[in-house]
Parts: C-alpha cells; structure tokens; sequence
C-alpha cells in the first residue's frame, strides 16, 4: 500500500477468470469505475463478484484483461503494492490489540508520520473516538465493521474494495451502517467498490450498480434507472418485483407499441422497450406492482380512459403495514401482484372480489420474449 494524491478512474478490460481450465467464473468485462464513485457490484451467490474484486485487489490472477488505476497498470503487482484496500465480511481485527492500534497498525508498519493525529481523524470520521481503548471483542458487530473501515482506510487508498462488509450484521443494523458507509464515502471522496447479494443495499448506497449474473454483467447504471428500465428479466426480477406478461405485438409505430395479451389490449412506449419486437412478434409486458391501481368491479367506470386496464379476481391479500399487496388471478395468467398503498382501504377488496386493475401506459416497460420469465426470481433479494 502506498500514499496516493493521484486520481483516475478504475479500468477493467477484458478482465477474466477461468478456473481449472474450463470453468468461467467471469467472462472477459469491460468496466469503467469513475474516481469518486460508489459502485456496487450486485448479483446472486456464485456470479462471479467476489472473483471481480479479488482481481482488483490483486488477490486473483486474471486468465484474461487488465486492471488500470488511472493511466496506471496495476494488474501484475502484488496486493500490498496496489492503491487499493479491502474490507471483508468477517473484519479481520486483530483480537489482542486496542481499536487505536488496530487502526493504527497499517501506519506503524511502514513508519508514517502523525500516526496520532491520523487515527484520531480516522476515528473520529467512524465515529469510534470514545472506544479508542478497547478491544474488538467489546464492540458491538457493527462497530467491528467501522474499525475495520477505519483501518482499511487510514493509508488513503485509491479505491475501497468492500466485500459484502454488512453480511454479519442483523437487519436494522446493516440499514444504519449502510448510512454509515455512505456519510463516510461522501466524506473522503475515494472510490468505494461494494460486492453484496442485497439489492436494497446497491441501490441505497451505490451511485452506479452493475447487475451481475453468471460471469456477466447483465445491466449497469443508477439505481432508478436499473429499477424503471430493465433490459433483461433477470434484472426485471432480481431488482425488486416485476410482472412479467407473454403478449403478441398488434403494432409498432408513432412511439407506440400496442399488444394483446389472451385478448386484453395493451400499449406500452416504444422508448421503453429493450428490443424491438422480434420477428415472430412477441414481447413480455413487464409493469411493477407499485405501479398498478386497483378498484372493486362495481367501481370500474372511475378507472380514466386511456389507462391500461384487465378484469381479475383477488386471489390473496396481504396486509404488510404500509400497503397491502394482492395477487390477482385474470386472463393475463394467475398471481399478477399489486401493491396498493394504505390510504383509504376499500373494505370489498377482499379474496374473491372481481376487480379492474389499471395502471399508466407510460409505466410499462418491454423485454425480450425469448428470454426465461422466471430468471432472477429464485434468487432475488435478501431473505433477511
Ligand atoms: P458469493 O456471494 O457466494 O460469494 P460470488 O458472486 O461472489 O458469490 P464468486 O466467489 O466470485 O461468486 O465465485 C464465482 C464462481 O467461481 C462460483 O461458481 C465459485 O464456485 C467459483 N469459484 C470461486 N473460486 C474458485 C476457485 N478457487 N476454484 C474454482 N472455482 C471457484
């Protein structure tokens, strides 16, 4: 490790890595992290993240490409030699020693001036200047984990590698230390790298999530965007929910894209979809649950023209606090999800209540019908 004042992007190019000579754990990637950035690295246990960040790291070999810091090509030189520092699931603290020194090792070990002054900064900047003295085994989880933020940070690396840092920790604490994490990047300014399965996680903290799925990058940018435009059904069901509807395309043009889905007619933006029909004229209508509206039968003449709309019976309720969300049965297929705020209930939505789900033409987005509607649903999320 060494002190750095440079800038510059991070580079991957055409990085790869086969092991054992046939299996691909990362196909050849081409990735630019902007200096500065949160970059999240998001995807389900086994697509090749961790490997990504080890080649960063320099703890992997890559079979294939190069890793560049700024103009700078780091990809043969050993981890301790790269601008580059790594915060792991399990800390990694040294048990025997105080936080202050733990902290303070990395400076002591190469001789630094200030180290006083620079590990009362890097506490104070985790918040740990009062635990100074102790011992990791008298913190708390998430205060294990700002320790060795703390240490992974005193020697001013170009980049932060984190990998699935807040794993350890229960729910409520990794939601804090998530705000935690994000305060202190925003504070120094260098390029945090974050590997985590927990998409809420990438798209809270991440200026930029790269979706990852067998090896491959399947889709990147922020977060909103991710989330309104998927381009695949992996990501349509790995980022949140999706419903996913098989439709036959009945025209294309003006902007517009007009399908019918088992007879029910609906139109979608052709800006929104991520390929044009193909030649056999399929498509899968995807719409988020949170972007349908529902009302009881008796009610179906509230629903504003111009609305996509179909007839459906609620097959399950289930009230969750903030909204309720509903599983629809109707011509379009079984177990359509609607998420419907809690404002004012209609009592008559209820399991078995015929009801007209509509929603805003603008909001739906089109995909590739060749592709499997069920990728990325065994796998999505967190279960915690
Ligand atoms: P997780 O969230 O479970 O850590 P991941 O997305 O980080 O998963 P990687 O650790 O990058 O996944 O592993 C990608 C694939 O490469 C997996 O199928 C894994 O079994 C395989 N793999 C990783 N390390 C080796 C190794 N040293 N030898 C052979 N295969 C490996």
């Amino acid at each position: 490790m060494t002190d750095s004042t440079e800038s510059g992007d991070l580079r991957l190019t055409g990085i790869s890595k086969t092991y054992g000579g046939s299996f691909t754990a990362v196909h050849p990637l081409d990735l630019t992290v902007p200096h500065g950035a949160f970059f999240a690295l998001l995807g389900a246990s086994g697509c090749g993240k961790t490997t990504t960040l080890r080649m960063i790291a320099g703890l992997e070999d890559p079979t294939t490409g190069s890793v560049l810091l700024g103009d700078r090509d780091v990809t043969r030189l050993p981890p301790y030699k790269r601008p580059v520092n790594t915060v792991f699931q399990s800390y990694a603290l040294f048990p025997h020693l105080s936080v202050y020194e733990n902290v303070a090792f990395g400076l002591r070990r190469r001789g630094a001036a200030r180290v006083r002054e620079r590990v009362g900064d890097m506490l104070d900047l985790v918040q740990l200047g009062d635990l100074a003295a102790r011992r990791p085994h008298q913190l708390s989880g998430g205060q294990q984990q700002r320790v060795a933020v703390a240490r992974a940070l005193i020697n001013h690396p170009r980049v932060l590698l984190l990998d699935e840092p807040l794993g350890a920790l229960d729910l409520k604490l990794r939601r804090q230390m998530q705000l935690e994490l994000k305060r202190i990047q925003t504070e120094v300014g260098i390029t945090f790298v974050h590997v985590t399965h927990d998409q809420e996680e990438a798209m809270s903290l991440a200026d930029t999530v790269a979706v990852m799925n067998g090896g491959r990058v399947e889709q990147l940018g922020a977060p909103a965007e991710l989330y309104e435009n998927p381009r695949t059904t992996f990501v349509a069901n790995f980022l949140g929910t999706s419903n996913l509807i098989g439709a036959d395309v009945v025209s294309a043009g003006g902007g517009e894209v007009v399908v019918t889905a088992s007879g029910v007619r609906l139109r979608l933006p052709a800006g929104r979809c991520a390929t044009a029909p193909g030649a056999d004229g399929r498509l899968l209508v995807g719409i988020r649950p949170e972007k349908m509206s529902l009302v009881h039968r008796d009610e179906a003449d509230s629903v504003p023209a111009g609305r996509n709309r179909f007839t459906g019976t609620i097959a399950a309720a289930g009230f969750i606090g903030v909204s309720t969300q509903y599983l629809i049965d109707s011509p379009l297929g079984p177990g359509v999800e609607v998420y419907v705020q809690n404002i004012e209930r209609d009592p008559r939505l209820t399991p078995g209540a015929e009801v007209v789900v509509h929603w805003n033409p603008e909001h739906s987005f089109g995909l590739d019908a060749a592709q499997d509607i069920n990728s990325g649903v065994e796998t999505a999320g967190d279960p915690s």
